[in-house]
């Protein structure tokens, strides 16, 4: 557990040696819907950007106005933290994040990048054809930059590399639904997270290795109030290790950067481009691409029933409009089921104090509902 935690805070070393280890490239993503599995395939390790606040006071001039996520990330690229990135890689999502994608070409016009549309509507007729033909025009680039050919081999073995990965992740979570969960919300998060930076096969070993002493954890006696975590993507742990400090626990989240980025796998076939088209189009909606048919809200209301949480946090980052625009139709769905919920926003930090008397009220409002279950 240690080591993801350790790789999580030192990601950007993480990078470097693997580079150095491998002799291979390292592509930046900023959104969940990048195929990584292309990346990979190539060879190359795919990386997603995490923001992380520093001192910043050049990217209001260049990207003002945007959440604190993306202007970081620029931020980030500017000080020369990133300088391990080879390449660039955006799939449509988030507005922010394009314009983070843009501006920072802008100032490193000299990395490989590539723009993956991905329709909004994923559950459009048409959409998995527009996916698979966006695909296969993003291997033939990394083909070109890399000069070797992605195999259909290549990508089986790939395929079944991340697929272990989402399998290994999905029972790490299933571990949370114990009445006393073995693993904590802190930990089960920094292991999602860093696997967002990791080599996948590495990860999959040592993920093999912590389920199994997982399992032999004694259970915590008293785990308190059971929390779920929904919102804007996150890139650390802070509201975690604050709720736990409160004597509760975050058994689920809904987060991009959560339980969506390995929900479903890929169902292999002849059509490997399809299959990969599939899995990104069938994962989770975010609140971005969940158009037309809602199924957000199912999804939220699922995963709250099956990991018997007793109440929702909303935490949204100040200026994000996907969960902006999303939010009033949860809160709807989430009053009408009578399921508690407490919505805040956060900036580039976590306000502390002010956070803690929120969750503390919060959780304290909920402890009545341990006594009746
Ligand atoms: S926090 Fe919201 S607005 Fe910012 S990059 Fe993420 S999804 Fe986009």
């Amino acid at each position: 557990m240690e080591r993801f935690k350790e790789v999580l805070k030192n990601r950007h070393e993480y990078g470097r040696a693997w580079k150095k280890r491998t002799g291979g490239k390292v592509i930046g993503y900023y959104e969940p819907y990048m195929p990584e599995e292309i990346v990979y395939a190539a060879g190359f390790l795919p990386v997603r950007l995490f923001s992380r606040h520093e001192p910043d006071d050049v990217t209001d001039r260049q990207m003002y106005g945007n959440c604190a996520c993306s202007r970081e990330i620029l931020n980030q690229f500017i000080k020369g933290n990133f300088n391990y990135v080879d390449g660039l890689i955006n799939a449509e999502g988030c507005q922010w994040m394009l314009n983070a994608f843009q501006t920072t070409l802008n100032v490193k016009p000299e990395l490989f990048n590539h723009y993956v549309f991905v329709p909004d509507y994923v559950d459009g007729k048409t959409s998995k054809d527009v996916m698979r033909s966006e695909l296969d025009v993003f291997k033939k680039a990394m083909e070109k930059w890399t000069g070797k050919t992605i195999t259909d081999k290549d990508l089986d073995c790939v395929i079944e590399v991340y697929n272990t990965n989402r399998r290994l992740m999905r029972q790490v979570y299933e571990l949370r639904r114990a009445d006393n969960p073995v693993v904590l919300g802190s930990e089960a998060m920094t292991m999602v997270l860093a696997s967002q930076v990791m080599d996948k096969a590495e990860m999959n070993e040592m993920l093999k290795d912590v389920i199994a002493k997982l399992e032999k954890r004694q259970p915590r006696k008293d785990t308190g109030v059971r929390l779920m975590l929904v919102g804007s993507p996150t890139s650390d742990v802070e509201l975690e290790e604050l709720v736990e400090s409160l004597g509760a626990n975050v058994v689920i989240d809904e987060l991009c950067t959560g339980s969506c980025y390995f929900w479903n796998e890929v169902i292999p076939q002849t059509d490997r481009l399809m299959a990969i088209s599939l899995r990104y189009l069938g994962r989770p909606h975010c609140a971005l691409k969940d158009n037309n048919w809602r199924r957000r809200p199912a999804h939220i209301h699922q995963l709250y029933e099956d990991y018997q949480a007793h109440g929702v946090i909303i935490a949204k980052q100040i200026y994000c409009h996907p969960h902006g625009t999303d939010n009033p139709l949860i809160w709807k769905v989430l009053r009408e089921r009578n399921i508690p919920f407490h919505y805040f926003e956060r900036d580039a930090t976590l306000p502390y104090e002010e956070t803690r008397l929120r969750m503390e009220a919060f959780i304290n409002m909920l402890k009545p509902q341990l006594v009746m279950k």
